[in-house]
């Protein structure tokens, strides 16, 4: 079971990913716990990212994918892994393809776990938090009694900067900048598999589950 998960922020990726690696017991691979495992455990590649990092630089493409396959070539991937945030890039994808093809493994899926933009606005644009005990609400998912108001202490509630509408504007068409060409090679791979991420949590991990299915025996 080889996947490649993306969802943009808010699709509840995350949540869909712990729930994945908890039921199929496949190492879950992300980009940050990657790299901090290499520099971690000191090795070559792991020594050359840190440097780059303490620069506040950029990891080139040929460290961070020397450690994509350092890491796919260990033991606890052989039967499966699921690859979050990582690629980001076609070129990165195209390297993936290249990893895989040398471990005589492919990917079977990139599960794309699909929300709207407007929703996606709606579900990060509404936090809103406690100013005087830091109580965080949501204006749809877990709304204060009285709007605007904390429930547990009075205090008034506040929409923090990174949580405004321009900002989570900015940060949803970066993304889908991004992962569009992403989603288009998967697709043309005959990879790609749309999970519809606008229903409850549980309905979103059964359709997951669903999918992979066939994976699992
Ligand atoms: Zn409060």
């Amino acid at each position: 079971m080889n996947l490649v998960l993306m969802g943009l922020p808010g699709a509840g990726k995350g949540t869909q990913a712990e729930r994945i690696v908890d039921k199929y017991h496949i190492p879950h691979i992300s980009t940050g716990d990657m790299f901090r495992a290499a520099i971690k455990e000191g090795t070559e590649l792991g020594v050359k990212a840190k440097s780059f990092m303490d620069k506040g630089e950029l990891v080139p493409d040929e460290v961070t994918i020397g450690i994509v396959r350092e890491r796919l070539s260990k033991k606890d991937c052989e039967d499966g892994f699921l690859l979050d945030g990582f690629p980001r890039t076609v070129p990165q994808a195209e390297s993936l393809e290249a990893i895989l093809t040398d471990l005589n493994k492919q990917i079977d899926f990139c599960v794309n776990i699909q929300v709207d933009k407007d929703i996606l606005m709606e579900r990060l644009t509404g936090r809103r938090i406690c100013k005087n005990c830091g109580a965080t609400y949501h204006l749809v998912f877990n709304p204060p009694a009285n709007p605007g108001v904390c429930d547990r202490c009075g205090g008034e509630l506040y929409q923090r900067a990174d949580d405004n509408e321009e900002t989570v504007q900015n940060r949803l068409e970066v993304n889908i900048k991004q992962t569009q060409p992403l989603l288009d090679f998967y697709e043309q791979k005959g990879y790609l598999r749309t999970i519809n991420g606008q229903q409850d949590i549980n309905k979103v991990f059964a359709d997951i589950e669903n999918l992979l299915e066939g994976l699992s025996k």
